[in-house]
């Protein structure tokens, strides 16, 4: 692995620095190895030496913990499915509703009549609020793309971060700015916003 020349801005050496989706990575890779690997960066950077092993080795549960730590920023709520627009839902009940009318008008002709003024009732009402209904699909549309931009910027910060492994701190090379790896996340939602809230009154 060749080591990334990025200078630590804590410590003003490059000794100790690593990328942090590296570390991610081969921690991963760590994990799913039932073996210690060779040169595999994570196990070198936390592993304890083990004469048994002849390489360094971290457990299980320690490795766990540390690769999250390392981990790229995702959604805060899983996502199952996308929403689906209104229109498309009513549609959908619409022609449900016909068949059932066609089902009822063959079957059962006395409940046609009350069955017909339900949906027509319920269709009336759809199209008094469509506008409303629209409108805040429209926001919670553009909420869901508003996170999605956030997190690919997020990804995208944390592809260029490096790791100090001297000083426990994570830096970019745009801030230059050592920040703890416990607040990696906090830096990555927001670098800007992360710095001046941290920032030393002057
Ligand atoms: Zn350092």
């Amino acid at each position: 692995m060749k080591k990334p020349d990025a200078v630590c801005p804590q410590c003003k050496s490059s000794n100790d620095v690593y990328k942090v989706s590296e570390i991610y990575l081969s921690g991963l890779e760590s994990i799913k190895s039932d073996r210690p690997l060779k040169n595999n960066v994570f196990d070198q950077i936390f592993g304890q030496p083990s004469q048994k092993l002849g390489e360094r080795f971290v457990d299980q549960t320690t490795k766990r913990t540390l690769v999250s730590k390392f981990a790229p920023p995702s959604s805060s709520k899983q996502r199952v499915s996308r929403s689906i627009p209104p229109d498309f839902i009513v549609a959908v009940t619409f022609i449900l509703g016909l068949f059932m009318l066609v089902q009822i008008y063959t079957q059962q002709p006395a409940f046609f009549l009350p069955a017909l003024v339900i949906i027509l009732i319920i269709g009336a009402i759809y199209l008094f609020t469509r506008k409303n209904i629209q409108a805040r699909f429209k926001e919670k549309q553009q909420a869901e793309m508003n996170e999605k931009d956030q997190i690919e910027e997020a990804i995208g910060i944390w592809m260029k971060l490096y790791y100090c492994a001297a000083d426990y701190t994570v830096f970019d090379q745009k801030h230059k700015i050592p920040v703890p790896l416990q607040e990696m996340n906090l830096y990555l939602a927001s670098p800007e916003t992360y710095l001046d809230q941290t920032r030393p009154a002057e």
